[in-house]
């Protein structure tokens, strides 16, 4: 029987009463529909990356999309001088990375700053994925969706789709207030993502938006490089951080056919050397949900109360009003955190050696030990500055 901790990057969670991989497009509606009308509890998953799930058995119906076609509709080269932007379509459950890295093999822009994120193409509009300088939604045309309130297919354009910081009307569909889920559609937003279309750029080069990527590429911010150079270039950097999903997770039964073989491989040679060593001697910093909270966006007065030295950056507030964006690392870290932080020195749960965002299963820890260590987190941050973040994952079936 499937279980979360099998199909989750931070590998916990209970088992799985019904677990669907529809292979076509009406197989995926007809499995939402049916967990729909029979009112039973939905999650339908990609990568399982961003999702902390109870260990409690889940009592109802999980679908994982197993459709992966990637189609370039646009045949035309581009013309010199003329238009270079060519749309390109991925269903649902391609892997995120396998569909970036396609883009690149095509010398398209547009995507190649994110690089090496975990999860699939469905979920990356659901919360907007971005690093270094880039977000999914500045390459994103529409969404073909599953309306599970209307019952029917739409098309969703960029507009429709609201996107802002690690949000978008897809992700905001499910919950009431933000962190907290609406009781109509969560754990999986009203619109099930079908496929996406991207507008990408016909270009050999990208450009480079970020000084850390910057700094690694020699170059200054601004600059262009070449996308290869630009994707070579995130993943290292994003390795170096712990922030690249273990490749060895491929090598469990469930999540086999996930990722294309020849970039799974790929991963594990990077990560490993060799399969055996991958199995017997998993790294434990990539066994993270991610980022674990986002960085708080604060009004002006707020802000005003953190310490002279938080960073700050200009953003926008959820009604639309400016604000100020800190950083929850820093704020982890200066409330006494540190990277490797662990409530006790046996606790299964503790935070990345290499990044303090990340909350990490050392191996053997349940939900409940992440959680706990969350709220550790959370509420030392609250007593030193008085900022309440908040979980980026979804979290199910748990109360932080
Ligand atoms: C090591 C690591 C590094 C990461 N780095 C980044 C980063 O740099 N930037 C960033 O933005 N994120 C990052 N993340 C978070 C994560 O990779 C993204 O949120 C990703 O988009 C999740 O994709 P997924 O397929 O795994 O989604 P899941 O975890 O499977 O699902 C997440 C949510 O999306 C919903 N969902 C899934 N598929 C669909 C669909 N087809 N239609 C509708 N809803 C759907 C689920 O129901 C759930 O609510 C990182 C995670 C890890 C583990």
């Amino acid at each position: 029987m499937t279980s979360f901790a099998d199909i989750t990057t931070i590998g916990v969670g209970g088992h799985i009463a019904r677990f669907i991989e529809p292979t076509s497009r009406v197989g995926v509606i007809e499995a939402v529909e049916e967990a729909d009308g029979r009112g039973v509890p939905l999650c339908v998953v990609g990568g399982g990356s961003n999702m902390l799930v109870s260990d409690a058995p889940f009592d109802g119906v999980v679908v994982r999309d197993a459709r992966r076609a990637i189609t370039v509709p646009d045949e035309a080269a581009p013309v010199e001088g003329g238009d270079r932007t060519v749309h390109v379509n991925a269903e649902a459950g391609c892997n995120w990375d396998d569909f970036v890295a396609f883009t690149v093999g095509l010398g398209l822009e547009g995507v190649e700053g994110l690089s090496g994120i975990p999860g699939t193409v469905g979920a990356s509009v659901v919360q907007n994925i971005g690093a270094y300088g880039q977000e999914v939604a500045s390459g994103v045309e529409s969404v073909e969706v599953w309306d599970r309130l209307e019952k029917r297919t739409a098309e969703l354009s960029a507009a429709d789709l609201a996107f802002g910081y690690r949000t978008s009307a897809l992700k905001t569909s499910m919950y009431a207030a933000p962190a907290v889920p609406s009781d109509r559609f969560f754990p999986t937003p009203r619109y099930v993502v079908l496929s996406v279309t991207f507008a990408l750029r016909h270009s050999p080069t990208g450009v480079v938006g970020y000084g850390q990527l910057a700094k690694a590429l020699g170059v200054g911010v601004g600059e262009r490089m070449a996308t290869g150079a630009i994707r070579d270039a995130v993943l290292r950097v994003r390795a170096a951080k712990g922030m690249l999903e273990d490749a060895a997770r491929y090598l469990n039964p469930a999540m086999a056919g996930t990722k294309r073989d020849d970039q799974m491989r790929a991963a594990l040679r990077a990560q490993y050397g060799d399969a055996e060593r991958a199995a017997t001697r998993p790294d434990r910093d990539r066994h993270s949900c991610g980022s674990f909270f986002m960085n708080p966006v604060l009004t002006d007065h707020e802000a005003a109360r953190l310490p002279q030295d938080a960073p700050r950056f200009d953003a926008v507030l959820p009604d639309g009003t400016p604000g100020v964006k800190t950083s929850a690392a820093w704020l982890i870290d200066h409330a006494g955190f540190h990277k490797g932080f662990r409530t006790a020195p046996d606790a299964a749960a503790g935070l990345s050696t290499l990044h303090t965002l990340a909350l990490t299963n050392r191996g053997g820890a349940s939900a409940d030990d992440v959680a706990a260590l969350a709220r550790t987190v959370r509420d030392g941050v609250q007593a030193a500055f008085g900022v309440r973040l908040l979980p980026e994952p979804v979290v199910v079936g748990l109360a932080l």
